[in-house]
This record gives structure tokens, sequence and C-alpha cells, in this order.
């Protein structure tokens, strides 16, 4: 006779790092096996704190600012990318560097230093304090760029104080929440310059559109991600926006109250894109323990995308 399910849990893919995350902690390794420890790190490498400990454990230090390091050292640049001070200010202070920034931040960087050259005000649709949004507006002058966190901001816009204007965004937003707010922008700016492609990059398109597809069917959606990480946080909201009644971030597996999931038959899960895969099979050994489970796992899109690490790293 058939045991009774008493769970259905939905897998959906992509989930987990991406290209991204993948090369800046390459990059740790890497240099970790080249140079030696310690290693230093400008910013959390990524926003995720079983990632941070487990390198932490092989000898890297995290640092605020290079004032943290000493004058010698090497130190490695965080996947969500510096302004253009800090990199002058390592080369004042003769540091050697590697820089770790995702190559499609690089790429929203070189689109805000384009429009500054071609004479636009940028608006920056993205969140105030996170080290991306502040690495971004660090490549112009602060006078040439306007952050851009909600419909306010863009009411509050004074249409007579720009000529030309361009947009440009944080690559971890929310796809639906965001094509709002560049719907206001081009409705007051009907002259606003785009980006040729979309700055939200493949890895939180991707992700959030698989979350999307269980949402509804799903009476709880387990996140796991580092609290302080935007892509996560996108994502416990898109579940929550796309039908899902109870919606947990899970930062460390040992924080999941199973007693609550008693009361949940469907159960999604997936991990945002600097959440290392090993906390999904920590959650499904522990999940499979406690209940009897019918897996479905389901594929919205497929990625076979990866970036070069730099040349110094490779030889
Ligand atoms: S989430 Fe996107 S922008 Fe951020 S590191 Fe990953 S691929 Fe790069």
């Amino acid at each position: 006779m058939n045991k009774k399910i008493e769970k259905i849990l939905y897998l959906p893919n992509p989930r987990g790092f991406c290209a991204g995350v993948e090369r800046a902690i390459n990059i740790v390794e890497l240099s970790l096996e080249k140079y030696g420890p310690p290693i230093y790190v400008r910013h959390e490498i990524v926003h995720n704190p079983w990632v941070v400990k487990d390198l932490e454990n092989k000898g890297v230090i995290f640092v605020d600012e290079l004032n943290d390091i000493p004058k010698d050292a090497r130190v490695i640049f965080s996947a969500h990318g510096v302004s253009s001070s800090v990199k002058e200010e390592a080369k004042e202070k003769k540091m050697s560097y590697i820089d770790a920034t995702c190559p499609l931040v690089l790429k929203v960087h070189i689109e805000a230093k384009r429009h500054f050259e071609n004479g636009a005000h940028i608006f920056l649709i993205g969140h105030k304090g996170h080290p991306e949004v502040d690495g971004t507006m660090g490549q112009i002058p602060s006078q040439s760029i306007t952050l851009i966190e909600n419909i306010n901001d863009i009411k509050r816009l004074n249409i007579s104080e720009f000529n030309k204007v361009a947009l440009i965004t944080q690559t971890t937003l929310s796809v639906d929440d965001t094509a709002k707010l560049i719907r206001a922008l081009k409705k007051k700016f009907p002259t606003l310059i785009e980006p040729p492609r979309e700055d939200i990059c493949y890895a939180t398109t991707n992700r959030q559109a698989a979350v999307k597809s269980i949402a509804k069917k799903c009476d709880a959606i387990y996140v796991i991600g580092g609290e302080n990480s935007s892509n996560s946080i996108r994502l416990v909201e898109v579940a929550s926006q796309s039908g899902c009644k109870n919606t947990f971030l899970i930062s460390e597996i040992k924080s999941i109250n199973w007693d609550e999931m008693k009361h949940f038959k469907t159960i999604g899960l997936t991990a945002s894109a600097s959440a290392p895969e090993i906390l999904v099979d920590e959650f499904l050994s522990l999940f499979k323990n406690k209940f009897q489970v019918k897996i479905e796992k389901s594929v919205i899109a497929d990625e076979n995308i990866s970036f070069k690490i730099p040349r110094e790293l490779r030889e």
C-alpha cells in the first residue's frame, strides 16, 4: 500500500548561484591558493552568511573600508562593484587589488559613464545604501545622477530641471516593480534614453520567474538567502505578490520553524543567486526526515552563462 503523502514540495529552477557569484567566489578561492592567507575582501564578497563564514574559515578577512587593511596587503572588491574613488584610493595606497565586480554590474557602470559623457542626466532605479548602488553612483559626479527608489521620487522630479535624461537600474530589482517605475518615468520624460538591454540581470529575472511559476500552488514558500541580499529579499516579495500567502527568508537552515511548517500542505523552495545549493540539500534532507514528501521539479529557463576570471588568476 502507498504511504500517505503529507507534503508536496515544489522545487523550481533556476535557483541558487548565478555566474557572477560563482566568479566572485572563485576569484577569492584562487587568490587564497595563489597568494596564501590572509586575503582581504572589501565588503562581503556576496551577500550570504554561509559563503562569508566558509571563506573566513579559509583565511579571508572581510573589511568595510580600505583603511582597515594593512598598506601592502592584497584586496579583492566584491561582486557588487565599487565606486571609482575606491579604486583610486587603492592605487594611491599602492595596494594590489583584484576586481570581482560582476561583469553585468560593470556593464551598468559603463552605461552610466557613457550617458554622462553624452551630457545626459541619469536616473538610477535602485535601493539607497546597497553597495551596488553606491558603486554605480560613484562612477560619475553626484550632481549628474539621481536615485529613484519609488513612485514618490518620480513625482518629486521637476521636469524643467532636466534636458537630456537616461535610465539605468540596479541589477537585482523586482522585474515587475521596476517596470512600473519605468512606465511612470517614461510618462514624465518621453525622451528618456533606456538601456539597450535590461539592466536587471538574467539571474534575477529567471529566479523571479521560477518562483512566480509556483507561487499560486504553494501554501508557503521558503527562500534561502541572506537577510542583506537584494535578490533574496526580492524573491520573497515576488513570491508573496504572485499569490503565496506565507513566505519566509531563510538565512540559516537552523532558523526554520518546522512546527509551523506542519500547517502547510504544499511548499515551495528556492534559493537566491547568492545562496549555495548545499543549503538547499540541507533543507531537503531535514525536510524528508520530518515528512513524507513528493517532490515536483520544474525548469522555466536554461542557464549556461559563465564569466572569465581575471588573467592573473588564470595563469
Ligand atoms: S545577480 Fe546578476 S548582477 Fe548580481 S552577481 Fe549574479 S549575475 Fe551578476
